[in-house]
């Protein structure tokens, strides 16, 4: 059976997926409901590692010191094909499923915000059929899937590259759910996290303020130095920030500790590594002006995403020839309320898949995929699984992520990736092909992981 025809591969994939489909939505729906923070998604990873060690796969886990982080295996030999998953959400966003008003679920906590409810199942998924397919056909090579904790600013996939994990892999695959059917084609920034503490000395504010030293102080020179900066950055660098701990609610004392994070971003490691140093003497200044003390320590860093072209124009024809999710009236009627689309019901969903960009763009933000594409060629697509003009990271987004055109989403994700990683493993001159350019992007440099090597991953304390 290795001669196997496209048609059949097709089929034979559409099966494996569709007679899986109700435990892989119940996995997706499941971890949806634990709604688990980065690093700490132990719920969630133990929910799909169950799953694959049932079908067969073989578990490793701990990558890279995080206990989240696992790696299943199914196949022998080479080729190695790796499939990216996700499972984890984001803070305060929980929100009732299914509703079109923003309601809190449980007010405060986390919510799945970014569908990766259904982007690490359906990679699960697509490991396993690719795997099933592999195995029917006699032929050699390995799938794997890997459950990376921690995208949304913890860098799980940085710390697992790390640690070396990715590094025997001949190809990557990945998916995000999305609003829009297309593949990925856009470079990425380069991204580093920063924790800044400043710490001064508490004192009544009205009595003895000439004993106080505010961090508070330091803190709001800091954030007017770093807008200042901005002016005098290049195109296309961005810095943000986030007070974490504002020191307190009472004014008539001098907040003696406030802590910030801080995110620059830029084209390139080297780039990024020079901003923050930029805003690292921005800090000084302020600890300098206020009297104060500061830290400044990098937590997480994510490698630009470097989409390579020859795989994605394969996964690309594979996604034309599995098609987009098939949505129907209800689907359309149920997403159009998300998003106030009543008028135009029939275009609440895309339907289609767009025509393949024949240049790489460029994105500002940052995917810690990023990092496996500098060790190995990766190719990703975005599946419309959400109303069109539904935010990322919205409560619209967590609303929608347990319906039916979600499902339908995932399930298409899945079938897209098992034909492209069985078309990978059967095509040793794509790979190759992939592979030089792949050398051609990199020139020859090595991966330099943009997390320093004293840094440890911030695991929740137990
Ligand atoms: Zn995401």
């Amino acid at each position: 059976m290795a001669n196997i025809t496209t048609d059949e591969l097709l089929a034979g994939i559409r099966t494996a997926v569709e007679e899986r489909a109700d435990l892989y939505i119940r996995l997706a729906d499941d971890i949806w409901e634990f709604a688990e923070l980065g690093f700490a998604e132990s719920r969630s990873s133990r929910a799909q590692m169950d799953v694959l060690a049932a079908e067969g796969f073989k578990i490793t886990t701990g990558i890279g010191g995080l206990p989240t982080a696992f790696l299943a295996e199914r196949g022998s030999g080479k080729p190695v094909i790796g499939l990216l998953g996700e499972f984890d959400a984001l803070a305060g966003m929980s929100q009732v499923a299914g509703s079109d008003k923003e309601e809190a679920l449980q007010p405060g906590q986390p919510g799945h915000g970014c569908g990766h409810n259904l982007l690490g199942t359906g990679s699960a998924l697509a490991a396993v059929a690719a795997a099933e397919m592999l195995l029917q056909m006699g032929i050699a090579g390995t799938i794997r899937y890997y459950a990376c904790p921690a995208e949304e600013g913890g860098g799980g996939k940085a710390f697992m590259a790390r640690a070396g994990t990715f590094d025997d892999l001949d190809a990557a695959f990945s998916w995000h759910p999305g609003t829009k059917s297309s593949a990925h084609m856009n470079r990425t920034s380069a991204f580093t996290q920063i924790r800044v503490v400043f710490r001064g000395r508490a004192s009544h504010a009205a009595l003895t303020p000439h004993l106080g030293r505010s961090a508070l102080d330091a803190a709001e020179l800091m954030n007017i130095g770093c807008n200042y900066l901005r002016e005098h950055m290049q195109d296309g660098e961005r810095i943000h920030y986030a007070y974490r701990d504002a020191g307190g609610t009472a004014a008539n004392v001098v907040q003696a500790r406030i802590e910030l994070a801080y995110i620059v971003r830029s084209q390139t490691i080297e780039a990024v590594r020079a901003l923050t140093a930029r805003v690292e003497r921005i800090a000084s200044g302020a600890a300098i002006m206020t009297d104060t003390e500061f830290e400044f320590s990098i937590e997480s860093g994510m490698s630009p995403y470097q989409p390579n072209r020859v795989l994605t124009q394969m996964m690309h024809e594979q996604f034309v020839a599995v098609g987009a999710p098939d949505f129907d009236d209800s689907d359309l009627a149920t997403a159009a309320a998300f998003v106030g689309l009543e008028h135009e019901q029939n275009r609440s969903l895309d339907s289609e898949i767009a025509p393949l960009s024949d240049r790489i763009g460029n994105s500002l933000g940052s995917t810690d995929v990023g990092d496996v594409s500098v060790i190995t060629p990766v190719a990703q697509i975005w599946v419309a699984s959400f109303a069109r003009n539904t935010a990322f990271h919205s409560w619209q987004l967590v609303s929608q992520g347990k319906l039916p055109a979600a499902h339908k989403g995932m399930l298409q994700a899945a079938k897209v990736m098992a034909i492209a990683a069985i078309r990978a493993i059967q095509d040793p001159d794509l790979l190759e092909q992939a592979r030089k350019e792949h050398r051609l992007s990199f020139a020859g440099a090595t991966y330099d992981c943009p997390i320093p090597a004293d840094v440890l991953p911030p695991l929740p304390k137990r």
